[in-house]
């Protein structure tokens, strides 16, 4: 992968080294940093708000494919899929520690390509990179984040607030994550079959980009905020709609309907996940990898949300022995199921 590039090996800067290279041109910008790298403990100070932390670990082979992710992209990645579970509490992220395993294959020009991405995220949504640890790995590139954010008491969303009647909404669109990892996966068979034919995801930006460089909503919890809007409940949608919209309800002690017909979906999408033969529906149910933000909010509020372009109202919040409902374009009832992967497998 690097075979054209410039190649130090990581050994002659040593451990110390490493972290000094990669941390050297940090500039705190965040008032709750009161120390980050440099000690045995970064410091933070919130002010009596409360402390939301969370945590993600990916690693090579089982969440990323080094053979069609570009270690900026990676880097990105693994910062935007951490805010987004800060996002998903209706907090502010603050500060990451990064944590990384590297093996032997990695010079030091990749590993700064890797915090290219991170770098980058960091700037954008206005985090502090306040520490980590470094490890040199047997096998794959290992890369853990832990995302630190704070929220007044009153307006941390729980998974656990979803009352019956609660409008169900979701930002942006589903589905496109998983259909542009299909694309990819499909031009990385045909490569290996024959490496002279170069990938053609032409006109396919908008699903590889959903895939490989992932934008955590921090703006829709600004929009809430401002249209003044606290949700019942939240989560940020990594496994698939169908799946987190079971979370909430299981938490919450609740049923739901959702319309399939009012899932938002890009043409693109729509268009890609019929050319591989897979029921779009079906993607954004149970693809995940979206990091789009799953809410219910109360039916008073639906005047101040129904004309936001980027939020779509797709079902309600019922009693608990309605149970969990999917209803179809043709009127059809279903119980709502996490189907997973499976759904792909049975060829819908
Ligand atoms: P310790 O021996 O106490 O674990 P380290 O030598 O591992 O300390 O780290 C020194 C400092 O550099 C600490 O502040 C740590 O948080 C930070 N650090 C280490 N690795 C990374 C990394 N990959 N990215 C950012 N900061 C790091
Ligand atoms: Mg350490």
């Amino acid at each position: 992968m690097f075979d054209n590039k410039e190649r130090t090996n990581i050994e002659e800067l040593g451990e110390f080294g490493l972290i000094n290279y990669l941390t050297k041109n940090i500039k705190l910008t965040q008032k709750s940093t009161t120390k980050g790298v440099g000690d045995d403990a970064a410091v933070l100070d919130f002010e009596g708000k409360k402390t939301l932390i969370s945590t993600d670990l990916l690693l090579e082979g089982i969440h990323f494919d080094l053979a069609y992710t570009p270690l900026k992209h990676l880097g990105y990645k693994a910062i935007q899929v951490n805010l987004s579970d800060i996002y998903a509490m209706n907090g502010t992220a603050s500060q990451v520690t990064v944590s990384i395993g590297i093996s032997s294959k990695f010079p030091l020009e990749a590993v700064e390509e890797l915090y290219e991405g991170i770098y980058l995220a960091c700037d954008k949504y206005n985090v502090d990179l306040v520490g980590g640890d470094t490890s040199s790995s047997k096998q794959g590139l290992v890369i853990s984040v832990t995302s630190i954010g704070y929220a007044d008491e009153k307006d941390v969303v729980y998974r656990t607030g979803a009352e019956e009647g609660d409008l169900v909404c979701v930002s942006g669109d589903l589905g496109g994550a998983y259909i542009g990892l299909q694309l990819l996966e499909r031009e990385k068979r045909i490569y290996l079959e024959n490496p002279n034919i170069q990938p053609d995801l032409e006109g396919k930006d908008y699903i590889v980009e959903r895939q490989l460089k992932p934008e955590a909503r921090r703006d829709i919890v600004d929009l809430l905020k401002e249209i003044e809007v606290k949700p019942t409940s939240m989560i940020d949608i990594s496994d698939g709609l169908a799946s987190e919209l079971l979370h909430i309800c299981k938490q919450s002690d609740k049923g739901c309907n959702l319309y399939e017909e009012k899932i938002p979906l890009d043409p693109m999408t729509f268009d890609t996940a019929r050319e591989f033969n897979l029921d779009p529906t079906v993607c954004a149910l149970s693809g995940g990898e979206d990091y789009e933000l799953l809410f219910t909010v109360k039916q008073a509020d639906y005047e101040k949300i129904k004309f936001k372009m980027d939020i779509t109202i797709i079902g309600y919040i019922t009693e608990p022995s309605a149970g969990c409902n999917l209803v179809t374009k043709a009127g059809a009832v279903h119980a709502l199921t996490a189907q997973g992967w499976n759904a792909f497998k049975s060829g819908v």
